[in-house]
C-alpha cells in the first residue's frame, strides 16, 4: 500500500464518480516495487457488509450531532462521545481506550455507541475497521455454530480481534427493567456455561490485548458487578472515565438500599 498517492478527494470537474478515488472502485493498489495489495477500501467494504447482515446500512446511521440529549446526564454522554472521537487516536494505546454507557433503556445509548462506531469508520484518514456485535443476535448466531469448529472460530475471532468492537446492548438476556433476571428460586441469574463459552472468551481476550470496546448495556456496574465480579471489573477498568452511568428514580431506590449514602449525592 505504500507508494500509493492518494488522489485530492473531491473535483466537482471530474463526471467521474468513484467510491474510492484511491483504487477507483478497483479494490487493488500497486505497490511502489510493482506488486499489488487491497485497497484500504476493500477492507472497509467487507466490515460494511458484516454491519449489513445484522441490518444496519453503516451510511444510514445516526450521526452523533443528531443526537438530542434531554438533562445533565445524556448531555455529558454526548460530550464525551465527542471527546473520545476526537482523541481516539491518541488514546488507542492507553489502558483506558474503551467507551461504555450503562443503565437505562431508552437513553439513546445504542444511537451513541453506534454512532461513534460509524464515525471511526467512515473517517477519511485512517478508517479504523469497527465491528458491529448487537449482542443478542451475535450470540445466538455463535450458538447455532458451535459445532462448527472451523466456522466458529472464524465469527469468534472477528470479534475476539476487531480493531474496535461495539458490543451493544451487552447482557441484554440477563437484565429487565434495569434488575437482574432471578431463576425459580427467586436468586439473581449468574452467568452460565453458554455465556462463559461465548461472551466471556471476547471479552477476556479484548481485556488482555488492549483493544478498545464500545459497550452499551442496561446493567448498572453495580449489576455487572452483581453478574460477574472480575469480569466488570475488566470492563469499567478499560473505559475509565470514558463512561457514563444512566441513573433513574429506579436507580437510586435500588441504590438507597446497597449504599445509603452515596445515592444522595446523585439524585437525577
Ligand atoms: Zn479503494
Amino acid at each position: 500500500m505504500d507508494g500509493v498517492k492518494k488522489s485530492s478527494m473531491t473535483s466537482p470537474h471530474t463526471a467521474d464518480k468513484y467510491k474510492c478515488n484511491i483504487c477507483k472502485d478497483v479494490g487493488w493498489v500497486q505497490n511502489g516495487d510493482g506488486t499489488w495489495s487491497r485497497c484500504k477500501c476493500y477492507e472497509k467494504e467487507c466490515i460494511e457488509r458484516l454491519w449489513a447482515n445484522f441490518g444496519v446500512k453503516v451510511a444510514d446511521v445516526k450521526k452523533l450531532n443528531e443526537y438530542k440529549p434531554y438533562d445533565d446526564r445524556t448531555a455529558q454522554a454526548k460530550n464525551k462521545a465527542i471527546q473520545y472521537l476526537r482523541t481516539f487516536d491518541k488514546i488507542i494505546n492507553t489502558n483506558e481506550n474503551s467507551f461504555g454507557l450503562f443503565g437505562q433503556a431508552g437513553s439513546g445509548k445504542t444511537h451513541i455507541i453506534v454512532a461513534i462506531g460509524a464515525a471511526l469508520l467512515r473517517r477519511e484518514k485512517d478508517p479504523v475497521p469497527v465491528v458491529y456485535m448487537p449482542y443478542l443476535e451475535a450470540i445466538r448466531e455463535l450458538k447455532a455454530n458451535s459445532m462448527d469448529d472451523e466456522y466458529y472460530a472464524k465469527l469468534s475471532g472477528r470479534y475476539c480481534t476487531a480493531k474496535v468492537l461495539i458490543i451493544d446492548d451487552l447482557f441484554k438476556d440477563k437484565i429487565k427493567n434495569g434488575k437482574l433476571m432471578q431463576d425459580k428460586y427467586g436468586h439473581n441469574v449468574a452467568l452460565n456455561e453458554a455465556d462463559m463459552k461465548h461472551i466471556y472468551p471476547i471479552l477476556n481476550y479484548r481485556y488482555i490485548n488492549h483493544l478498545p470496546t464500545l459497550i452499551s448495556t442496561e446493567c448498572t456496574p453495580q449489576t455487572l458487578m452483581e453478574l460477574d465480579e472480575a469480569l466488570a471489573g475488566r470492563i469499567l477498568e478499560r473505559c475509565g472515565s470514558n463512561m457514563v452511568v444512566f441513573q433513574g428514580e429506579e436507580y437510586n431506590f435500588r441504590m438507597r438500599k446497597f449504599v445509603e449514602a452515596a445515592a444522595n449525592t446523585e439524585v437525577s
